[in-house]
């Protein structure tokens, strides 16, 4: 019979598999920086990566509404995941602290998907370091 042990490790690695699949989601243009990103940095490093993937990520987001009589800021959707804010007026998120509250799960918004699947990858790969260090 299998140990628990054993069957906690194979559930372990099938979490991970799927956590690529989801990154695999995203479109191409973002697969190398997601990658580069979450493999084997230990957590000041991803902490770094991951700032420059958000500011990479709001340099390639697309305008869907420009700035009218009620808003200040342009609206665009996530180039990741191309939610939006949950908000039957509006289209995208604004641009770029809704966007940026998306990507980082902040102030009570929806993490984006495949931003929280990366958490996950980094989170397994900086316990693994840890593990080994200890
Ligand atoms: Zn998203």
């Amino acid at each position: 019979m299998r140990s628990h042990e054993n069957i906690i490790e194979d559930l372990k690695e099938e979490l991970q598999v799927v956590y690529n699949e989801v990154l695999e989601l995203a479109p191409q243009a973002f697969q190398e920086k997601l990658s580069l990103c979450s493999f084997n940095a230990t957590k000041q490093e991803y902490i770094l990566k991951k700032k420059e993937l958000i500011d990479f990520i709001l340099q390639k987001v697309e305008i869907c509404q420009e700035p009218n009589d009620y808003q200040v800021s342009p609206r665009g959707y996530c180039p990741l995941c191309y939610r939006g804010a949950d908000n039957a007026y509006d289209e995208g998120f604004i641009i770029s602290e809704g966007l940026i509250r998306h990507l980082k799960g902040s102030h009570g918004a929806r993490q984006c998907t495949i931003i929280k699947a990366l958490d996950k990858i980094a989170q397994y790969y900086i316990n693994l370091q840890k593990a080994k260090n200890a």
